[in-house]
């Protein structure tokens, strides 16, 4: 295998350019549990650890943007990511255990692009914008559009994730994550929902639901959304949101769990998230 280990985002496109093919590594914890068959046919990696441009979390106009290579540690450490997106935060939190954050990526989070990656409902709550590199420079991707299937992403040959934007929300603004898996630690989820949203004179103005391991991609629940704009948070609305996502959801078995759990599970997380805007 030949590892290039450039130290420059230039010298990342100019190599991705020369060959799209290079699989982009971050920290591995994904990768080097792919097995044998697939780690033998990555025969040129690239490094991405060592640039950077793609690393940390700095303030921008409007919002924060973290850089790919970011662990889940250091975006838990952040006071800036704290202050501004506690939602993020908690997923970091539980993604594996510390040995997992430290190493563990926000960009290898997203390529990786399971359908049980915690982070991701996040960033589609918090309408998140993904900065993409490649050969013919930077693009912006709406979060919304970045899953673009099962383990698919609207990342073309040869970009990589350099970046993501998170836009400040409106004062007064709550945010909420809950993730449910077989046991409180070191789980991979069932289900994963994450709120964005704003009570204003006493009715929920904004909201933004997002879940994960119920489709193929992480999912807006925008049925849910519907039902309960404009209405007074309280128990109410909690059981319409409640109700309405677990309707639009269509989760399959798998080895994590059975769709009627699932359906069941995400029908109580949105309740208690949406009752907690009350
Ligand atoms: C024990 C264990 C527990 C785990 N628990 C959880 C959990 O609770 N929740 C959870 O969400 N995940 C979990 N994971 C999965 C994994 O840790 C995360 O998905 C992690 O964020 C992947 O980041 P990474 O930097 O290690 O990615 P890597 O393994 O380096 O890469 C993953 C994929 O993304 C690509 N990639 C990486 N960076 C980029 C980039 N910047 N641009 C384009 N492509 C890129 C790689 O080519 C590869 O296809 C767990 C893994 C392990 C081994």
């Amino acid at each position: 295998m030949i590892a290039l280990q450039p130290r420059s985002l230039d010298e990342v496109l100019q190599s991705l350019e020369d060959d799209p093919a290079l699989v982009p590594t971050a920290g591995c914890t994904d990768l080097m549990v792919r097995g044998p068959e697939a780690l033998h046919e990555m025969d040129r990696v690239i490094d991405l650890l060592g640039v950077p441009e793609l690393r940390g979390i700095q303030e921008v106009a409007g919002g924060l943007e973290i850089g790919a290579t970011t662990s889940f540690s250091e975006i838990r450490r952040s006071a800036a990511v704290r202050a501004a997106f506690p939602a993020l935060v908690a997923a970091a939190s539980l993604v594996g255990g510390w040995q997992i954050q430290n190493r563990a990526t926000l960009g290898g989070n997203m390529a990786n692009a399971s359908p049980a990656g915690d982070s991701l409902p996040v960033l589609l709550a918090l309408d998140a914008v993904v900065v993409a590199a490649g050969a013919r420079g930077l693009r912006e991707i709406p979060y919304a559009g970045f899953h673009t299937g099962y383990r698919k992403t609207a990342l073309r040959p040869g970009e990589i994730v350099a970046r993501v934007r998170l836009p400040y929300l409106p004062e007064g603004s709550v945010q909420a994550f809950r993730k449910v898996g077989t046991r409180e630690a070191q789980a991979i989820s069932k289900v994963v929902v994450a709120l964005a949203g704003r009570v204003a004179e006493g009715r929920i103005a904004e909201l933004r639901l997002a879940a994960g391991s119920v489709a193929a991609t992480p999912v807006r629940l925008r049925a849910a959304e519907e039902a309960v704009r404009g209405l007074s948070p309280g128990p109410a609305a909690a059981d319409l949101a409640g109700r309405a996502a677990a309707r639009e959801v269509t989760p399959i078995d798998d080895v994590r769990s059975t769709a009627d759990y699932r359906r069941f599970a995400l029908e109580r997380v949105v309740r208690r998230l949406v009752l907690g805007m009350a």
